[in-house]
């Protein structure tokens, strides 16, 4: 396995193993990697010749009060993990070449980023498009694989392909789970043993609320009440947002539509943050 850190060379060196006709797939992550990232190193390498992770803490999607600084960084041991599930290549960019002295260009997408994580992280969506196509330009991808985790940044990143013709197809891998259900995450790493537990009546709820739809609960507002009021037992949750909105254009839902939406939390875990959801 590889290790590049020079954007240079990466970007060289993808052009050289596309032009030899081999499939590139990029699983971009954060780092501090968990058997969530791994399961999309999977995906990647049933789809393509040469699997590059980047690893990258970017810093243009935290906002000014968020926790880029205290993010975990272990790049030592996500390099082992890399070279254990079978990458080709790790490319690991310093930020000062990401993002120069005097880096002024962003991409905006102006409609998918307006509600759920839009509003309580404004500059978020921002980075991440800005570093996926930043990324898909070095990397020169043509399979780029995302967690559905994050359900409104697989929509992001679907409709910014789309809008800005990237040839690159975009594979949605399934959100891994801990054995008690809780979605694996970095930031679970922050948690205590006690916020942990607190923590599991996220997919308490949203298995409750699957449940209820799949016995043919069409009101949006039922299944939104049961789960608030499920995550309402847990004192130490409180709830940024529930919705359920359609899977494309995360608009919210009048009523439930089975296999078209996915029901969407955000919660603090006193000061940690986390997201789930579920397709529904
Ligand atoms: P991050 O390092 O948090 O930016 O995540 C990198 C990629 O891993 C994103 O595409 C995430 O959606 C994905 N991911 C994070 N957690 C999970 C999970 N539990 N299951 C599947 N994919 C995940």
């Amino acid at each position: 396995m590889q290790i590049i850190q020079s954007v240079n060379e990466m970007q060289s060196h993808a052009i050289g193993l596309r032009s030899s006709g081999r499939l590139i797939a990029l699983v971009p992550t954060m780092g501090c990697l968990h058997e969530g990232h791994l399961s999309l190193i999977d995906i990647a390498k049933e789809k393509a010749d040469k699997v590059i992770v980047s690893i990258f803490v970017n810093p243009t999607q935290f906002g000014p009060n968020e926790d880029y600084d205290k993010y975990p960084r272990m790049l030592e041991a996500d390099i082992e993990k890399c070279r254990e599930r079978g990458a080709d290549i790790v490319f690991n960019p310093p930020l000062n070449e990401m993002y120069p002295d005097g880096y002024s260009t962003y991409v905006d997408e102006d409609h998918i980023t307006d509600g759920l994580c839009g509003i309580s992280r404004p500059q978020h969506f921002r980075g991440v498009t800005t570093v996926c196509l930043k990324l898909f330009n070095i990397t020169r991808p043509d399979i780029a694989v995302f967690g559905q985790k994050d359900a409104q940044q697989c929509a992001v990143i679907r409709k910014m392909v789309s809008d800005l013709n990237i040839p690159a197809e975009i594979v949605i891998g399934p959100t891994l789970r801990d054995e008690d259900g809780l979605a694996t995450s970095s930031r679970n790493a922050y948690l205590t043993p006690l916020q942990r537990t607190e923590a599991l009546s996220i997919f308490k709820a949203l298995t409750i609320a699957k449940g209820m739809v799949d016995e043919g609960v069409r009101s949006v507002d039922r299944v939104i009440a049961e789960i608030t009021h499920t995550l309402s037992l847990s004192r130490r949750v409180r709830v940024i947002y529930v919705q359920i909105v359609d899977r494309d254009t995360m608009k919210p839902a009048r009523e439930i539509l089975p296999g078209k939406q996915v029901i969407t939390v955000a919660v603090w875990v006193e000061q940690t943050r986390l997201i789930d959801n579920i397709l529904i």
